[in-house]
């Protein structure tokens, strides 16, 4: 490791998933890196049952042994996360992009004109916001598209639709490395929120919102299931003709049971749980991570070389975005870091630049390593 401040010593180095000095780091944006110790016990539980015996994906869903994991799971987020009573925890089908169907589906016969309103922070709001427009008024109600998504922009009651089913926002943009601080208040329609690539990263007031929904595979588990959290008043407002299993009070009604759920994806999630109490719960967590951003950021805050886009009052924590002077330089930077083992740090194709995504899964030691392949890298070619 040419950088020399990012040597990964004891057991936290010395396994491949989660990254290790010896495998290397992954910082994509999803599927992410998970925690190690997840991984390591997804392969006991398939070691274990190799020659005999069930493991969990070999069982019914309706079996005492899975409905008490589901049971146990949906129990812990809402200790953990602090989801208030009145709400439904649901597992939806279909990641983060089928919510952006399920949302006005579920929501907008709410509104008597069928109006919604979007906050377009980037690229998944706006697809959120041409998914809503497909079955009414999908207003933007604040954007910064301006400035090039560099900021979260304030959100004023007298923008939004009087009527709005919804005012739907995204708490973490994982394009362009900005996330919410404060969520407004006093905006007419619940508020919405798509919380893919922060969830479990930080504390969320569930109280605040109407729906916040995540896809599993950047903080929860792996791709294609969605946590769906939903205040009990919204349910049952289905569109005429919404797909059963699109409707969320049939998952509600059901306990997410209604068809086989993803089995697999929600015995990591039970994994992933059990990880976060062993760091100490949410707000150990969060704090690992902030410290975790913060090397990054003052790495790139202390050098003329690098730019991170992001402005400073509206970074993220869990995705670290910055440019190099031009396309060739990327690509030089990209090649050097591989070889140094640091992968996954392009940018989104549409956004360039670089992007180190550090997610729960990644350990302080990937991100030590990272910050000192900055320094190296600078001082040798910036
Ligand atoms: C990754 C991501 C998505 C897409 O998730 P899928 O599960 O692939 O649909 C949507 N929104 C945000 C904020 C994301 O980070």
């Amino acid at each position: 490791m040419a950088g020399g401040g990012g040597r990964a010593n004891g057991p936290e180095g010395s396994e491949r998933s989660g990254g290790s000095e010896k495998y290397g780091y992954n910082f994509c944006a999803g599927p992410a890196t998970l925690p190690r110790s997840v991984m390591r016990r997804v392969r006991e539980e398939f070691a274990a049952h190799a020659d005999d015996g069930t493991s969990v994906i070999e069982i019914s869903h309706k079996s005492p042994r899975f409905t008490a994991l589901l049971d146990s799971v949906v129990a812990r987020l809402r200790k953990l996360c602090g989801i208030p009573d009145g709400y439904h925890v649901l597992f939806v089908h279909g990641g983060a992009r089928m919510q952006c169907s399920a949302v006005p589906l579920n929501l907008i016969s709410r509104s008597p004109g069928r109006t919604s309103g979007y906050v377009e922070t980037g690229l998944f709001a706006r697809q959120a916001r041409a998914e809503g427009a497909r079955y009414g008024t999908a207003a933007v109600v604040a954007g910064s598209a301006d400035t090039g998504f560099d900021r979260i922009p304030d959100v004023r009651p007298e923008d939004c639709p009087p009527d709005a089913a919804y005012i739907h926002l995204t708490s973490n943009n994982t394009a362009y490395g900005t996330r919410w601080h404060t969520f407004p208040r006093g905006l007419p329609g619940p508020l919405v929120a798509d919380a893919t690539s922060d969830v479990l990263s930080r504390r969320l007031d569930f109280s605040r919102f109407g729906v916040v929904y995540a896809g599993f595979q950047k903080n929860l588990g792996p791709s294609s299931v969605a946590l769906v959290v939903v205040r009990d008043d919204l349910l049952g407002h289905a569109l005429p003709g919404t797909p059963l299993l699109l409707d969320y009070a049939v998952y509600a009604a059901s306990r997410s049971l209604h068809n086989t759920p993803n089995t697999f994806a929600l015995f990591v999630l039970s994994l992933y749980l059990d990880w976060i109490d062993e760091q100490g719960g949410l707000d150990a967590v969060e704090r690992v991570n902030r410290a975790k951003a913060d090397v990054l950021y003052e790495e790139l805050d202390r050098s003329s070389f690098y730019r991170p886009t992001a402005h400073p009052d509206h970074r993220s924590i869990t995705n670290i975005t910055f440019l190099l002077p031009d396309a060739e330089a990327t690509a030089d930077f990209l090649r050097h870091a591989e070889a140094e083992g640091l992968r996954g740090l392009a940018g989104h194709r549409s956004v360039g630049g670089i992007r180190a995504s550090v997610y729960n899964g990644m350990p302080p030691a990937g991100v030590r390593a990272l910050a000192g392949f900055l320094r190296e890298y600078e001082r040798t070619r910036g």
